[in-house]
């Protein structure tokens, strides 16, 4: 079969890419190696997704917002850090930048659904769903990627959307930076006494890390623990009445009771980074791109914007005189996302190792970054800048300039 893209990965960065080049006279193939049942009805993954404003006004544009149900979509008020035993923390406050909330959160297995039901109804766009992938050969006259069965699906451009371990990334010869933090984190739906009053925690203290997500209900957030491999997997061995109280007590019951309130979804810690975001016929998006520690909440953010990206450059080049696939098109693309994701990926790496490493430096060293965020009121706004920002040209920031 022929078709001017093949997209490998199902997920939501690949879904979304997808749902973006909607009416583009593009023909795409999308290539999944999980069964279509499980893309329709995705399992509970445990995630919540900290969304920006940007990414909503993304999803909002998508027709993927509107079919998110509201008790999957919680309020990002505001953000606490604390570290150890401190009661007073760094607060992230919206006010900073003009706004009423931070964010939105969003439990990821209703973003893939939204995004599977969207892409559902697009004339454009088959796909293959419960298929392995055999080989990719990508050059500069052309891409080819066979399945499992025998099947070979030509295209113009192969996208990989496959995941952090993007094996199709491998076979297009473009390597990646990795760091595996050696941490396993823990992504747990919890019910509290105490009310989570929309905001964030995130909590360094000595030998894990901690955060509190608020969701939907006021009284149920996600728990999202780091721990060493060893002691997260004695931590799961325990059944929810303990792990409960365990909870309760790393918390220092400041929410009160804490009960298991969902899945245990376990993820070991990698950081990856590809080398190139493009070859010869050959476009990386989502995580196979970048693939960000949780801790600064970005990697779908990213993932987002480089669907965006590269979606408008497409149809930039199908308006125009070069071929959609063209070197120029595709480099610039790799440009814009890299220069849009690599401070925020590099910034990530450090935070996330110097608020892991228990060692007596490191201890001081977070206290005086807690200390001078605290001290210094533009490092918050710049950060919550970040967040709120939209693709209004920054129209918060003269609001409150005018304000
Ligand atoms: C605990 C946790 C919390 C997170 N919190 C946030 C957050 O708050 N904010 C945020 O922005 N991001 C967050 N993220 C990151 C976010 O979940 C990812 O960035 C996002 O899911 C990546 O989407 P993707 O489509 O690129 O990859 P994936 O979600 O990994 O999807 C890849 C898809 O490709 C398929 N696939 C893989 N290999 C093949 C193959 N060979 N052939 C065919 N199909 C294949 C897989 O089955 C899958 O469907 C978090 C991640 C974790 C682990």
């Amino acid at each position: 079969m022929a078709f001017d893209i093949v997209v490998v990965g199902a997920g939501p960065a690949g879904l979304c890419f997808a749902r973006s080049l909607a009416g583009s006279g593009l023909r795409i193939a999308l290539v999944e190696r999980q069964d279509e049942a499980a893309l329709a009805a995705p399992a509970d993954d445990g995630r919540e997704i900290a969304i920006t404003h940007r990414s909503r006004q993304l999803l909002q544009s998508l027709g993927l917002w509107d079919r998110i149900d509201g008790e999957h979509i919680g309020t990002l008020r505001e953000a606490l850090v604390l570290d150890g035993r401190d009661r007073d923390g760094l607060i992230f406050s919206p006010a900073l930048a003009g706004a009423q909330q931070l964010g939105w959160l969003l439990s990821n297995h209703a973003i893939r659904r939204a995004a599977f039901d969207e892409v559902a109804t697009l004339p454009d766009v088959q796909l293959y769903a419960g298929v392995k992938v055999a080989s990719v050969r990508a050059a500069a006259d052309g891409a080819a990627v066979a399945l499992d069965g025998g099947e070979t699906l030509r295209a113009g451009l192969v996208v990989a959307a496959d995941s952090r371990f993007s094996e199709t990334r491998r076979a297009a010869g473009i390597g990646a930076s990795m760091h595996d933090f050696g941490k396993t984190m823990l992504v747990l739906r919890m019910r509290h006494e105490a009310t989570h009053a929309q905001t964030a925690w995130e909590w360094f203290g000595e030998g894990q890390t901690l955060a509190l997500l608020p969701l939907h209900d006021p009284h149920v957030s996600s728990v999202v623990l780091t721990l060493p491999p060893r002691q997260m997997q004695a931590l799961l061995a325990r059944d929810d009445a303990a792990l409960g109280a365990d909870m309760a007590q790393r918390f220092l019951h400041r929410l009160g009771a804490m009960e298991v309130a969902g899945p245990r979804c376990a993820y070991p810690l990698v950081g990856v980074y590809a080398h190139r975001f493009v070859a010869d016929r050959v476009a990386l998006l989502g995580d196979a791109a970048v693939g960000m520690h949780p801790v600064t909440a970005h990697g779908f953010n990213f993932g987002l914007l480089g669907q965006d990206a590269l979606a408008r450059g497409l149809r930039r080049a199908l308006d125009g005189s070069v071929p959609f696939w063209s070197p120029s098109v595709l480099r610039r693309y790799e440009r814009g996302h890299r220069a849009a994701t690599l401070p925020l990926y590099l910034a990530t790496q450090v935070l996330a190792g110097l608020y892991t490493d228990d060692r007596p430096p490191a201890r001081v060293l977070r206290k005086l970054a807690l200390g001078a965020g605290a001290r210094l009121p533009p490092f918050r706004r710049m950060v919550v800048d970040g967040l709120v920002a939209a693709n209004d040209g920054g129209r918060s920031r003269r609001r409150r300039a005018g304000a």
